[in-house]
């Protein structure tokens, strides 16, 4: 159960019962077009959905239009303090804006804005974090609180409502997970807006796939959440692969190559996780399902590799080659992924 409203980022719907967009975000500079653009290029490879940009100057605000023209993906503005690079960045086409309301808190320039995008009919995302949270909440919670963050952002809901402006999708973003968690099992409470979800902020790979696996996945399998962005400090391809992995896990995605490989123990005969590795980084291009095993021995290997769609189960020198449940044939270790990998049509 997604959010019932629906919203259109270009051409890409998010809520109203479609699925989970993937979504991420560029760390080049903005104004940088070829750097930009050759970003953007690997993360559609990647499979990203929607793409945000930083907007931190006229420069980058006016770089939309021709990042644009040589992207597919739809294109987010995010725009904090300066409400006329919002102005500009619609003008430059941009698909969707990103504000934080907190820091563009005056009425008139946030109408502006709102006009503006009612204009070009793109939707506005209101997103609130708990370091950005007014002065009056903090003194009243105390803290950022999931309670304080979902009072602000529901203040700001109401003044784009009383503007008639209904084109939104909401987030609320805190580097505590359960803090998220709970702000967003509220606000799904109040309103029927799309929500973007994502654990802010949450670290280098190792950490914040973990951080973004529980807080995007409880939320998931709740039935909360439209949109996904995995903030990770690497580069933002691994935010798109993380985020098709959470998808993956609660069945939420089914495309693409599922890999999955034993933990290793006293009875390992191959390199188990160097084949892994390999097979997993040659079949992320795969668009249709499929499920390989890659298993380190052949008491427990050959159970789970018969399961698989494509399977391995390592002996002391020659590996067993599972296809749908047979053995296909029998490879040297030290050549099984290649082996594995000659099952597969190549992707181009
Ligand atoms: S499949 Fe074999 S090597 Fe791998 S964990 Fe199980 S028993 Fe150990």
């Amino acid at each position: 159960m997604t959010s019932k409203k629906s919203v259109k980022i270009g051409k890409v719907t998010i809520g109203g019962g479609k699925p989970v967009a993937v979504q991420s975000m560029t760390n080049t500079i903005t104004s940088d077009i070829a750097k930009t653009v050759a970003q953007i290029k690997r993360l559609e490879e990647a499979g990203c959905q929607i793409v945000r940009v930083a907007i931190p100057d006229e420069k980058s605000a006016r770089a939309i239009k021709t990042i644009k023209e040589k992207i597919k993906i739809p294109l987010i503005a995010d725009i904090h303090f300066n409400y006329k690079l919002a102005l500009l960045a619609i003008e430059a086409g941009a698909d969707k804006i990103r504000i934080n309301p907190g820091n563009i808190s005056h009425p008139k320039k946030l109408g502006e804005i709102i006009k503006e995008a009612r204009k070009a009919k793109i939707p506005i995302r209101i997103g609130v974090n708990s370091g950005s949270l007014e002065r009056d909440l903090l003194k009243k919670h105390k803290h950022p609180t999931a309670k304080a963050l979902v009072e602000s952002l529901m203040r700001h809901v109401r003044f784009f409502e009383k503007h008639n402006f209904k084109n939104l999708v909401l987030s609320i973003k805190s580097t505590s997970v359960t803090e998220t968690i709970e702000a967003h099992r509220l606000i799904a409470k109040k309103t029927n807006y799309p929500l973007h979800i994502g654990i802010t902020e949450a670290g280098i790979p190792e950490a914040g796939a973990v951080k973004s696996a529980v807080g995007i996945g409880v939320l998931l399998a709740e039935g909360i959440g439209d949109t996904i962005r995995v903030s990770l400090t690497a580069d933002p391809v691994e935010e798109v692969r993380v985020g098709y992995e959470i998808l993956k896990a609660l069945g939420l995605y089914q495309q693409g190559a599922d890999v999955i490989s034993c933990p290793t123990c006293g009875r390992m005969n191959g390199p188990v996780e160097k084949i892994a590795r390999e097979i997993y980084r040659k079949t992320r291009c795969i668009k249709k399902p499929l499920k390989i095993a890659v298993m380190g021995c052949e008491v427990n290997g050959p159970g789970e590799a018969k399961e698989a769609d494509l399977g391995l189960a390592c002996g002391p020198k020659f590996a067993s080659l599972f296809k749908k449940g047979k053995v296909l044939r029998k490879v040297p270790v030290s050549r099984a992924s290649q082996e594995l990998l000659k099952e597969i049509p190549p992707c181009k």
